[in-house]
């Protein structure tokens, strides 16, 4: 799925969210939403997802595969969504909750049992949680729940996953497991992905590509090392330019980039 942002403009009230956005996110990539608490990420997740719509005190578009659903709601676009605090449903064992989109599809397009049997069979696969179809979300660790979060939005097959900062709420250790897993999956499936964080060093991790925003404006576009190597202002600089994060991290970028030291 191609999504555009075009001159996007946000008010709450006399409060400008977001002021002036353009951005294309590429089919297949995973993108990362930085900035600091306040800048305005989740509001661009929300008003991509249809959570948010454009009314009439706002401006811009976002096109879908070109077609505008800026003024439409949730209903018109076909994504998944994880977010930092995603209830499961207690009362539903991890196979239900998964299950859960497949049941409640419209008739015409609705899965068998035996089809749903196989599908969350293969993603419990997938987000290594074979055996655990049957406990309760009360059983499983956060970083086990929010697998299980990743797998119910993955179930419908949507076009689109939007993450909200899915692994805040974890221990770091945790955290950091996970980052590398989603990048995995995320690379085996090729779904188009926008990851909202705070965390430099998740999105130098895990992103194709790092938007950087601050106080409602893009402040800079471009892969981790672009991002990181060549800061585009001041206040990449200074969100980025914690000193001790970017030598820790130089070593690992080299690496994993193969990027040469200058
Ligand atoms: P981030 O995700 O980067 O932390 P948000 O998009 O949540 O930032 O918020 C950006 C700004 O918009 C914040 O100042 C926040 O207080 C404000 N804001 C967000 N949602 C609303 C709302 N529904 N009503 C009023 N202000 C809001």
């Amino acid at each position: 799925m191609k999504i555009e942002v075009k001159n996007l403009t946000k008010y709450f009230g006399n409060f400008v969210a977001l002021k002036n956005i353009n951005l294309e996110i590429i089919p297949g990539e995973l993108l990362a939403l930085l900035g600091p608490s306040g800048s305005g990420k989740t509001t661009l997740l929300r008003m991509i997802a249809g959570l948010e719509t454009v009314e009439d005190i706002d401006s811009g578009e976002i096109l879908f595969n070109q077609i505008n659903v800026a003024k439409k709601d949730i209903a018109q676009r076909d994504i998944g969504f994880v977010f930092q605090h995603y209830a499961l449903f207690r009362h539903m064992t991890v196979f239900e909750n998964i299950a859960f989109g497949l049941r409640v599809k419209p008739k015409k397009q609705r899965l068998s049992n035996d089809e749903i049997n196989k599908k969350v069979t293969k993603l419990l696969n997938l987000i290594q949680l074979d055996g655990f179809a049957n406990r309760f979300p009360w059983q499983l660790s956060g970083g086990q729940r929010q697998r299980v979060a990743l797998a119910r939005a993955l179930a419908v097959e949507p076009k689109v996953l939007l993450l909200d900062e899915p692994f805040g709420a974890l221990d770091a250790k945790v955290r950091s497991d996970l980052r590398r897993w989603l990048k995995q999956l995320q690379e085996e499936l090729k779904i188009t992905t926008i990851l909202v964080t705070h965390d430099q060093e998740e999105a130098l991790e895990v992103a194709d590509r790092i938007v950087v925003i601050s106080k409602g404006k893009i402040e800079q576009v471009g892969t981790p090392e672009e991002v990181f190597h060549n800061p585009a202002n001041e206040f990449v600089i200074n969100f980025l330019g914690n000193v001790n994060l970017f030598h820790e991290r130089k070593n690992d970028t080299e690496q994993k980039y193969h990027i040469r030291p200058h």
